[in-house]
């Protein structure tokens, strides 16, 4: 049995029973079979089917908002947001899909090989199954879902397991899109099911969003098979504040960047590394953003923060903070001396001070409402901060030297780095990880061809 629990008040939504080794199997053989005529159809077909994905999205974006908010907590509001975000993706690669996929010719020189002529394709792989995590329950599923599918590949989601009523709504929206059956079907199981879908020779690849644990766990499995995997796991991105950057601005991106979603998203600015000139200035502007939120229910459109998702990650984070306050941080905000301000999974945000290498807030990801003030002597100390840590995923840097910035972000080890901006996942740019953030890239060209077989044909 699997159980949603609304994250704010505890109360037991629903029940769904998990699916027996019978129905994994039909549903494997339905993927298995929907693949063949799916990818057999043309790239236009598919683009318009994943456009009626994206109207049906908009207009039912209240109910599945509602739903997320319901399940894992985040305001209401946000949460429509994240179902339209899902429709603009869609429409996004209804457009481009035909450009990115598009057959390459290689003109050859006769004079070096025999080749006269060459052309690059791209076809899909087959099932795809994507383990995803409950923080962003529709855009994670969708962020793969969409390019995949249009690509030719069908999907099978392994959702997680605190939001079953989102699981099956995804796949609800694609079949009421009119989607063929078995495109892409949501499996409720768990984790030792995970591991013979993996082994399962009509299993092609796999996808996963979530920790570096259950990252590394796939991908060994998925190494075992030579079946390919993209990574999306944890990050603890560097928000580097130069002393020439707009400060007022920066506080307020830092700000919403590390508390929305209650803090949690793997692009959250976890780490607010500061330039020790400007650091009181920028601290003091932290805190009143931090002041001006509204935590309550998450359904009340005047709540700007909701609870976690889950009581387990609240503990995580308070021995974060705790083990952080006793290596000598010092809390501003969000503590009752040494104790954090919590009620079961609504977490007062938390501002702490002083934090450097070798804390728990530092060194590991921090995936709650909690944010952390370092000081860097000047720039240089500042990169070297930012690079000090295991993962790789995104970073934030504020000046008003544009030269500077790129020159500097280009010495920041992660995936991507947003200048005077908030970090974010948009279709247009790839995104993903390096280090023990993952490996692999979703969204733009780059994460529709992450499915494909890149195949060469070449004439003589
Ligand atoms: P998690 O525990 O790793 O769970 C994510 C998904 O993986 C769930 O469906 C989970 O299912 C499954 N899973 C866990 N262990 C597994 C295993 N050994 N084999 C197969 N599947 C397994 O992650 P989380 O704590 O819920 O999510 C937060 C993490 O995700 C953070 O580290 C965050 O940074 C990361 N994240 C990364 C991105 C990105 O794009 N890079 C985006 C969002 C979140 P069960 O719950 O059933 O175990």
């Amino acid at each position: 049995m699997v159980e949603s629990i609304n994250p704010y008040d505890q109360r037991k939504l629903k029940t769904y029973r998990a699916d027996s080794t019978a129905t994994v199997e039909r549903k494997l053989k339905q993927a298995d079979r929907a693949f063949a005529d799916w990818s057999a159809l043309s790239l236009v077909d598919r683009t318009n089917f994943l456009r009626d994905v994206g109207a049906y999205l908009v207009a039912n974006k209240q109910r599945y908002g509602e739903l997320i908010t319901a399940e894992m907590g985040k305001p209401r509001q946000e949460a429509i947001a994240e179902v339209e975000k899902c429709a603009t993706t869609c429409t996004f690669y209804a457009d481009h899909a035909a450009a990115f996929l598009a057959d390459q010719s290689i003109e050859s020189d006769q004079n070096a090989g025999p080749a006269a002529h060459s052309v690059i394709i791209y076809q899909p792989l087959g099932p795809v199954l994507a383990i995803m995590p409950w923080n962003f329950p529709f855009w994670q599923a969708m962020r793969f879902a969409i390019p995949g599918l249009i690509a030719g590949n069908v999907g099978l989601l392994k959702h997680a397991p605190n939001v079953p009523g989102c699981a099956l709504a995804l796949e609800e929206i694609f079949r009421e899109s009119g989607l063929p059956n078995g495109v892409f079907q949501t499996l409720l199981i768990d984790v030792p099911v995970v591991e013979t879908l993996l082994k399962d020779r009509r299993v092609k690849a796999v996808t996963l969003t979530g920790s570096g644990r259950a990252g590394a766990s796939v991908a060994s499995i998925a190494g075992s098979q030579i079946k390919k995997s993209v990574l999306e796991l944890g990050g603890s991105d560097a928000l580097i504040v130069l002393a020439d950057a707009d400060l007022e601005k920066a506080a307020e991106t830092a700000v919403k960047s590390r508390m929305q979603n209650a803090g949690q998203s793997c692009i959250a600015a976890k780490r607010f590394i500061v330039e020790k000139s400007v650091k009181k200035r920028f601290t003091d502007l932290v805190i009143q953003h931090v002041q001006a939120i509204k935590q309550g229910d998450p359904m009340d459109d005047t709540t700007t923060m909701g609870p976690m998702a889950r009581l387990d990650l609240a503990n995580s984070i308070e021995r974060q903070f705790h083990e952080t306050l006793a290596k000598g941080a010092k809390a501003l905000t969000g503590a009752n001396g040494s104790a954090m301000q919590r009620s079961g999974c609504n977490v007062q945000p938390v501002v702490l001070d002083n934090v450097k290498p070798g804390m728990a807030a530092f060194d590991e990801e921090t995936f709650g409402p909690l944010a952390v003030i370092i000081e860097a002597k000047d720039e240089t100390d500042a990169i070297r901060l930012a690079n000090q840590s295991d993962f790789g995923l995104g970073a934030a840097l504020w000046t008003q030297d544009l030269d500077k910035a790129d020159r500097l972000a280009r010495q920041i080890q992660a995936g991507s780095v947003f200048i005077n901006g908030l970090m974010r996942s948009d279709p247009r740019v790839p995104f993903g990880g390096i280090k023990t953030s993952g490996f692999g890239r979703e969204l733009s060209e780059a994460g529709i061809k992450e499915f494909t077989n890149v195949k060469t044909i070449w004439v003589e």
